[in-house]
């Protein structure tokens, strides 16, 4: 039988197979052997022990599209990232962060600003074109009004995705909402994971529907670009990349080099100054990281 990882503790997976439900699985010594540590996202051949019970074995991990290391977790297909539009304000060096965060991971992201009854059309119109002028795929939802739930199941359909986002944005009123409408399974051991969601730093799946899983980043606040040459970070963001190779200067990093295109663009309004700016103190983090090491 095949399933997906949704959990593991002390030794325990939990392994969410459609329409039978969540088996408590234990990993059997093969994979001590191979060092190849079962992960939360992975898709699992498991062989059932007590069907009452719903126990069984781990016996096989199938082959990974990805493994992210931040959350580890493997088969991630997507990143939703919540802020408020108010309440609190978005703090967008902390969403540049993540989307770098899940650029460098090849993880495409989508951008969700809650509480859109809070703030006035002209008010959104502006976040919302910082970001799709990027590249980005932005929605605005009200979880208070109920707008923009039905979009946000459309996405998110059929995929497994990371959901961030600071304390109070309204990622749980969205969760929430979104799995309101799905008949979920009523099994002891789903009702224990559903209870123990918010008391856990482990890394979980919630299932939303079929095949369709969304996971907890414990620590977003916290988020902070690592491991990363100050040279590849321009990379990480999309709306450079039709400016990259015609600077002045092969290999120009967009800082302080004369005759760049992208601070070209900035100055022309083609590139959001906000985003820039962000870019540079980024950048200078980089560097000081760099002299530290
Ligand atoms: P979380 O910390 O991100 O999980 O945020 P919560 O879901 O706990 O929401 C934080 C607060 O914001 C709660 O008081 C919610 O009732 C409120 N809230 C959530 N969504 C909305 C929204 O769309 N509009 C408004 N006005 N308030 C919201
Ligand atoms: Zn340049």
């Amino acid at each position: 039988m095949q399933g997906k990882i949704i959990k593991g503790i002390a030794g325990f997976y939990y392994v969410d197979v459609a329409e039978s439900g969540v088996y408590e699985c234990k990993a059997k010594g093969i994979f001590r052997k191979e060092k190849k540590k079962p992960l939360v996202g992975d898709n699992v051949e498991i062989e059932v022990l007590d069907e009452k019970e719903k126990t069984g074995n781990l016996i096989q991990i199938l082959p990974r599209k990805n493994e992210l290391i931040r959350p580890a977790a493997a088969n991630v297909d997507q990143a939703l990232v919540i802020f408020a539009v108010r309440q609190p304000d978005p703090n967008y060096q902390l969403l540049d962060r993540f989307l770098i965060t899940m650029e460098q991971q090849e993880i495409p992201s989508i951008i969700c600003f809650n509480k859109k009854d809070l703030a006035e059309q002209e008010e959104l119109d502006q976040m919302y074109q910082i970001y799709i002028s990027c590249g980005y795929q932005v929605l605005l939802t009200s979880a208070e009004q109920e707008e923009g739930i039905s979009q946000i199941r459309k996405i998110l359909e059929g995929k497994t995705t990371v959901v961030a986002g600071p304390s109070g944005v309204g990622k749980s009123s969205l969760t929430n909402l979104l799995q309101e409408e799905v008949s979920m399974e009523t099994g002891e051991i789903s009702k224990k994971l559903k209870r123990g969601r918010h008391t856990t730093r482990h890394a979980q799946l919630l299932t939303v529907g079929e095949h369709t899983y969304l996971m907890d980043t414990p620590g977003f606040s916290s988020l902070f670009v690592e491991r990363m040459e100050k040279e590849e970070l321009r990379f990480h963001y999309p709306e450079f990349a039709e400016y990259e190779g015609k600077c002045r200067f092969q290999g120009c990093v967009h800082v302080h080099e004369p005759e760049c295109a992208v601070k070209q663009a900035v100055e022309e309004g083609k590139i959001h100054r906000q985003r820039y700016e962000n870019y540079v103190s980024f950048y200078e983090e980089l560097k000081e990281q760099e002299k530290r090491r």
